[in-house]
């Protein structure tokens, strides 16, 4: 019997695991199937995780807290957890992705989220072929050619800024004026040559040939259009949550969760359901950044402490 699985291994899961294995509880797994690290793995850069001045890429900003969590015995398994229910004897089973079966005294939800799909026509046809959510995996494809950067939150005027350092221009598209983005982003991207700000425009769609993305034809607010050249377009509109691991068969969570579908907790990171936590983006009215997934973790891991204790 497992006494702590932690399900997903971004900042949310790896501190957790960290805190639980250094704080003594044995037996702590860790179920993650994609890579450690965790969805900042596929960012350019990282300047706002405090006592971190040195600018670096997501990955790189990663591997330390692989190492460090690993060392006090936390143990991995790379497979993808497809559900966690409650048994009446107050254990967990977990399900993975090939059938197989893990019980354990209490379980920590780190699932994180995903990049959202915006919806434009072409988006699911040339996506991997020109349509791209990750700016350092598929930024260089475009070296000094024109690219297409949709959204207007952190995400995208940060990777809009990162990616003109290689392509020769930025279109930054937009369907508003205002934008989430921080500020002194926003600045830095207005100040920069390289990007075009095409404001009040959504996508219509995106068109291309065998070979890939050709072009993005926009409509603007008063439904006139522009056709803009580019071989590739970069979407960051938001993220979606990754529940499934706590929904039954019937599509029913087993605990608490909001209307958009992330994890209720208190203070504690207590979900309503004993011995069933949740930390990181995945939980309700997370601030969705490093620093609050690692704090959650942390919080996690010691409610999770007392309450394997509690079973004592
Ligand atoms: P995630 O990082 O999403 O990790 C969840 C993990 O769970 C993933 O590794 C996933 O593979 C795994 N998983 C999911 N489902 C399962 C399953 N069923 N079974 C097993 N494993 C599973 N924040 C900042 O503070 N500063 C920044 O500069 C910043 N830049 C960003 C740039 C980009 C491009 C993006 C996308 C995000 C950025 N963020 C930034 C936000 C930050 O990355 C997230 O808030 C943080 O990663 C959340 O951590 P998490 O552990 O909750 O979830
Ligand atoms: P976000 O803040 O939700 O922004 C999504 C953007 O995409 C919004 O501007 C939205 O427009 C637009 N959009 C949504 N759906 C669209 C559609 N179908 N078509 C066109 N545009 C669409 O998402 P994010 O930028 O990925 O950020 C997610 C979270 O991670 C945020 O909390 C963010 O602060 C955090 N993050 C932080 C950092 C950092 O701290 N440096 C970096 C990256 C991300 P509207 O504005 O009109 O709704």
């Amino acid at each position: 019997m497992i006494n702590l699985a932690i399900i997903g291994g971004g900042p949310a899961g790896l501190a957790a695991g960290l805190y639980a294995t250094r704080g003594g509880v044995k037996n702590v797994v860790l179920f993650e199937s994609g890579i450690l690290g965790g969805q900042i793995t596929g960012s350019s850069e990282i300047e706002n995780y405090p006592g971190v001045a040195t600018l670096m890429d997501g990955n790189s900003f990663m591997q330390p807290w692989i190492e460090q969590s690993m060392r006090f015995g936390l143990k991995q398994e790379r497979t993808s957890i497809k559900r966690v229910s409650k048994n009446e004897d107050g254990a967990f089973t977990l399900l993975d992705e090939s059938g197989k079966t893990y019980l354990a005294k209490a379980v920590i939800v780190c699932t994180g989220s995903k990049p959202r799909r915006a919806g434009f026509k072409g988006e699911d046809e040339f996506f991997g072929r020109g349509v791209s959510t990750c700016a350092t995996c598929d930024g260089f494809f475009y070296k000094n050619k024109e690219i297409a950067v949709i959204g207007g939150g952190d995400t995208a005027v940060e990777e809009a800024i990162y990616l003109s350092h290689i392509v020769s221009k930025v279109y930054l598209i937009h369907r508003r004026e205002g934008f989430r983005a921080a500020p002194t982003t926003l600045e830095k991207a207005k100040n920069n040559p390289k990007i075009e700000f095409v404001l009040n425009a959504k996508i219509d769609e995106v068109y291309g040939d065998k070979m890939g993305v050709t072009g993005v034809r926009v409509k603007f607010k008063d439904n006139s259009t522009r056709e803009i050249d580019v071989p590739g377009v970069f979407t960051f509109v938001g993220l979606d949550v990754r529940n499934n691991v706590i929904k039954d068969e019937n599509d029913k969570p087993i605990c608490g969760i909001t209307e958009s579908g992330q994890i209720g907790v208190n203070l504690k990171m207590e979900t309503s359901l004993k011995g069933l936590f949740a930390a990181g983006d995945i939980r309700a009215d997370a601030p969705k950044q490093v620093v609050s997934a690692a704090g959650d973790g942390a919080t996690a891991a010691l409610s999770a402490m007392s309450y394997l204790e509690s079973l004592e």
